[in-house]
């Protein structure tokens, strides 16, 4: 700690997010993005927006939320567009948490919200998932908590049927519920539709992952125009240009694309569900996904072990040290190429250690 410190830093562990290597050429399978490249029509968008740089971006975002309205059929008044969907997050907590409005959500899911709590001090509990990793959404209807859970969950890939989150929604139509829609084009169930019926539920989703936008930033949210009113409040004190020229030209190109990506999202579905048979041909436990990753063990190995040796070989996945899940590894759906290779070492490990 240092003399120069505000005290909203005492205790802080920020977020540790998966190693971006530039020393050496992984095949990188441990932060979710998208093994596709963006489509052309984006890379030309983007190229040909950098011709503006010298003005500022549209503070509303309006063509982009133009641009959305028409793929998700939703009001432009009911979309907040953000830099990652991260950012939205931050503002919906800013906007809708505090000590007489704590937050719950599960003990294993995104590692940003207690981050996000904790640096605007935020009183939060941890839920725990059931034994069998999934949410249990009785514990979420005490009225007077702001809720968010990741839908399908992160790390573990399970999704919620739509109906719990419904229930979990209409509970209290005082507090407000985040659903983080990060991985739902691989197979989840959105809660978009809900939005018309519950002036108090936000779905939040992202460009990052489905979009092959991760670089980019892009994030959104759909809510009634109450709560975006008070999103844009927060938006609006922080950072009013938040999404920038090139990123926007990005998210209309994209979403002109949205048919591409959606097939896109299929394939990887496949590529997922190959891999689950040869991890499970293997061995491993797999939690079932509905999202673009597996969440596997194997007994006999540890997971920090696996991490590494999987390392070793060229491939990175994701470990993560706590305590319920200290024997999994999160690995990220590649393309076919990149699975094979995956399934290929992990054959190799076990035979290593026969
Ligand atoms: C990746 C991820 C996000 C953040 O996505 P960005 O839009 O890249 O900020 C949010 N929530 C969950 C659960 C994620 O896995």
């Amino acid at each position: 700690m240092s003399v120069y410190q505000s005290s909203r830093l005492d205790g802080l562990t920020p977020y540790t997010p998966g190693e971006q290597p530039r020393d050496r050429r992984f095949i990188k399978l441990n932060t979710n993005e998208s093994p596709f490249p963006p489509a052309k029509r984006v890379t030309e968008a983007v190229k040909a927006e950098s011709e503006a740089l010298m003005l500022y971006s549209d503070p509303d975002s309006t063509d982009l939320r133009r641009a959305m309205r028409d793929v998700f059929h939703v009001p432009e008044e009911r979309i907040i567009m953000t830099n990652g969907s991260d950012e939205v997050l931050y503002f919906a907590f800013s906007a809708f948490a505090d000590e007489k409005r704590p937050l719950i959500f599960p003990d294993i899911t995104y590692g940003f919200y207690p981050v996000f709590a904790d640096l605007i001090h935020i009183p939060y509990e941890e839920i725990p998932l059931r034994e069998d990793f999934t949410v249990d959404p009785d514990r979420y209807l005490e009225k007077g908590k702001t809720v968010v859970i990741a839908n399908p969950n992160a790390p573990t890939g399970i999704s919620l049927p739509l109906a719990q989150i419904e229930r979990i929604v209409k509970t209290d139509p005082d507090r407000v519920v985040i659903v983080d829609e990060a991985y739902v084009d691989f197979g989840g169930e959105s809660a978009l539709p809900l939005i018309e019926r519950y002036e108090n539920l936000l779905v939040v989703g992202t460009f990052s992952k489905s979009r092959s936008m991760a670089g980019a930033r892009l994030g959104f949210g759909f809510g009634s125009e109450k709560l975006i009113g008070d999103l844009n409040t927060v938006r609006n004190s922080v950072n009013p240009y938040n999404v920038n020229r090139l990123t926007s030209a990005a998210g209309i190109a994209a979403l002109a694309e949205n048919d591409h990506y959606m097939a896109n999202c299929r394939k990887i579905m496949e590529i997922r569900e190959w891999t689950r048979g040869e991890l499970e041909t293997l061995g491993f436990e797999v939690l079932p996904s509905c999202a673009n990753f597996l969440f596997v063990r194997k007994r006999g190995i540890g997971g920090e072990e696996l991490y590494r040796r999987l390392r070793e070989k060229g491939i990175l996945v994701r470990h993560f040290g706590k305590p319920r899940i200290a024997d999994f590894n999160r690995i990220t759906i590649g393309s076919m190429d990149q699975m094979e290779s995956l399934v290929c070492a992990v054959k190799e490990i076990l035979e290593e250690n026969r």
